[in-house]
């Protein structure tokens, strides 16, 4: 600074004023201003420090200290004081410029954060004469520096914390930075992802995926619209694992884009129970698709989500193409059987019932063949119905023989009956004639032996005793005509009794059916074979189950229910009831008796054949009036030979 005299102004005095000037500039300063000996005594301490400190230089002094050990002792934070003491030793030593932060102590106790830097002043010969230095309040930024440092660390343990992959990339594409879990997890370094000439690599993706996602990224870069890729990564320690990768741009207020970031996240396990899903699926609908039957599926209110391969081509169109079943209801189903089919389908479902029916639905070729179809709901856990589900199969070939079957069996009934009743006519005719004629005959001789004066006893006699003779030859034929019922034994095998009921029950359903009866049937499992003819059994439940069905014609109101049940009885038979609801016997005793009948059109023959026929199978036949309502008819056959214990 050169000091500029004033010539109206005594130099002393102007001297004065500059240096007063001066002075003022060092105390207000906005900064702690200080000059130390060469030796490192502190000499001066502007007037702002002076307030700071709450002393002066001269106020450390402390016999048998240095004042510059004193001031630091009384004014430097314990913890800096070494470190500050060794700087400025050395720079005393050296002559270089000293630089150092510490905390120093506020007059109020308080320490706070200061930069101070010192230069030394050299004479003419180069020796240093004074150490000027300067320090000022840095304690503001120190704590905003160290807030931020802190945040930047918790940022960082965030980043390595956060349990996916995070990376980010240049404007360009070039990756620059990924988390510690990428390296921990995959393996997978920074110089990794860079090619030798700087260039993005792809090399740790799956071949198969790597053009897909260079094209994705490629697009994203060049765009600046957010990347979405799904691929394989390579790991370090094992095989490939399926990642979705996002990445975003993070854009300068211009829009410019400044940096990528992207997170990229493991799916392997997602990717695999997906992949076993639709697998799953492909097999399901092949499966779906390759069952001999049709297989559908309705929503609750009738809408057509699935009909399976073999149901479009047997109807020659894809219901699902349908909105609603009801549009071609006319068109697949039986002109006789559309209305009861909608009917019975709209009823279940309405009421959730399950749907059980047969009916003839039209092939592509416009041929209809009969179908047994069956639908059941599926409800969810409230117990909603969510869907319908229906199959269908086709029973036109046995319902065609069923048909044949029974238009034989009932001619053959007809003609048995006929055939039976003309020859057992003819046979009791014959029979009988012979010993009634002679009886005739020897009645009126034994009349006229009577009537002879005087009447003839002896001869009267031995013609009473011809009559006897004559009607017990006439009982003898009674005896033979009732032993024509004895059916010839047949072959006998061993037979399932339920299976033969089954069956039986298949062949009335019709019947029953037409006349408004439901059979039920509780048959014992496990029931051991017995030794039967099976036709001569089926006939006698045939005919018992006509004659339930009769019995119940005339109820009116109330179930009609022919209930047919099988178990075991005793060790070595099995017994069958068929049990009815209908008016009961009005004669128990007579029902057995040959030509017995309460019906208009009936021949009273059939309960006595089915008791021949037990009987000849080693069985008993029984009747009973049931307690409430209706008949039980039962019977048992013995077990085959070898499964009685
Ligand atoms: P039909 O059936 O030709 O009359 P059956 O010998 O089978 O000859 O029956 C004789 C009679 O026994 C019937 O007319 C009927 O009165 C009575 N009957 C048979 N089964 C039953 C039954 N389940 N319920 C009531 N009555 C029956």
């Amino acid at each position: 600074m050169q000091i500029k005299v004033d010539d109206h102004k005594p130099v002393e005095e102007t001297l004065r004023d500059r240096e007063w000037e001066l002075s003022q500039l060092v105390d207000l300063v906005p900064g702690h201003l200080w000059r130390l000996t060469p030796d490192g005594e502190p000499t001066f301490f502007n007037k702002r420090m002076v307030g700071f400190l709450g002393l002066d230089v001269a106020d450390a002094d402390r016999p048998g200290v240095s004042r510059l050990q004193a001031v630091i002792e009384a004014v430097i934070h314990p913890d800096d004081a070494a470190e500050f003491g060794e700087t400025l030793r050395c720079s005393l030593v050296t002559g270089k410029d000293f630089s150092i932060r510490y905390r120093l102590r506020r007059s109020d106790g308080v320490y706070r954060w200061m930069s101070s830097r010192a230069e030394p002043m050299r004479d003419q010969a180069g020796h240093i004469v004074q150490w000027y230095g300067l320090c000022h309040d840095i304690d503001d930024q120190v704590h905003a520096e160290e807030a931020l440092r802190r945040s930047e660390r918790q940022l960082q343990q965030l980043i390595d914390a956060v349990p996916a992959l995070i990376w980010c990339m240049t404007p360009e594409g070039i990756p620059c930075y990924l988390n510690k879990r990428v390296s921990d997890i995959t393996g997978i370094a920074l110089e990794d992802l860079i090619a030798p000439d700087g260039a993005r690599s792809l090399t740790v993706i799956h071949p198969d995926d790597r053009d897909a996602i260079d094209r994705a990224l490629a697009r994203s870069i060049e765009t600046g619209e957010p990347f979405v890729g799904r691929y394989r990564q390579c790991r370090s320690d094992g095989p490939h694992r399926w990642v979705e990768s996002r990445a975003e741009p993070l854009r300068d207020e211009a829009g410019n884009i400044l940096q990528w970031y992207g997170v990229s996240v493991d799916i392997h396990d997602l990717m695999t129970v997906q992949q076993t899903l639709r697998e799953r699926e492909r097999e399901l609908s092949l499966l779906v698709d390759m069952v001999p039957s049709n297989l559908w599926r309705l929503t609750p209110e009738g809408e057509t989500t699935l009909a399976n391969r073999h149901m479009a081509d047997f109807l020659g169109m894809d219901l699902e193409d349908k909105q609603q079943l009801s549009e071609v209801f006319d068109t697949i189903f039986h002109p006789d059987d559309v209305e009861t089919v909608w009917d019975g389908l709209a009823r279940c479902l309405r009421t959730g019932e399950r749907f059980s029916m047969k009916y003839r639905l039209r092939r592509a070729d416009g041929v209809y063949r009969w179908m047994s179809g069956r639908a059941a709901p599926l409800r969810d856990e409230s117990g909603r119905i969510v869907q319908w589900f229906g199959l269908c199969h086709d029973i036109d070939d046995q319902v065609h023989a069923e048909e044949a079957l029974r238009r034989t069996s009932d001619r053959l009934a007809q003609a048995t009956r006929a055939a039976s009743l003309a020859e057992l006519s003819a046979s009791i005719a014959h029979e009988v004639n012979q010993p009634l004629a002679a009886i005739v005959a020897n009645s009126h001789a034994c009349h006229r032996w009577l009537s002879a004066d005087p009447p003839n006893i002896d001869r009267a006699k031995i013609t009473a005793e011809r009559i006897t003779r004559d009607a017990n030859s006439a009982a003898d034929v009674v005896g033979r005509i009732r032993a024509l019922f004895r059916q010839t034994p047949h072959a006998r095998l061993p037979e399932d009794a339920n299976r033969l009921i089954s069956e039986v029950c298949r062949f009335m359903a019709d019947e029953t059916a037409a006349r408004r009866v439901r059979i039920k049937t509780n048959l014992e499992l496990g029931l051991p074979s017995a030794a039967l003819d099976r036709v001569q059994v089926q006939q006698v439940l045939v005919n018992l189950i006509r004659n339930g069905v009769d019995a119940m014609d005339t109820v009116v109101g109330g179930a009609r229910e022919l209930e047919i049940q099988s178990a075991r009885h005793g060790s070595d038979a099995i017994r069958i009831e068929v049990r009815d609801e209908g008016t009961g016997f009005e004669d128990v005793e007579r029902v057995f008796e040959p030509f017995f009948t309460t019906k208009q059109h009936g021949m009273g023959m059939g309960l006595a054949i089915c008791r021949s026929i037990v009987e000849s199978h080693g069985g008993r036949l029984w009747t009973a009036n049931n307690e409430t309502r209706g008949a039980t008819v039962a019977f048992t056959l013995p077990l085959e030979a070898s499964e009685a214990p």
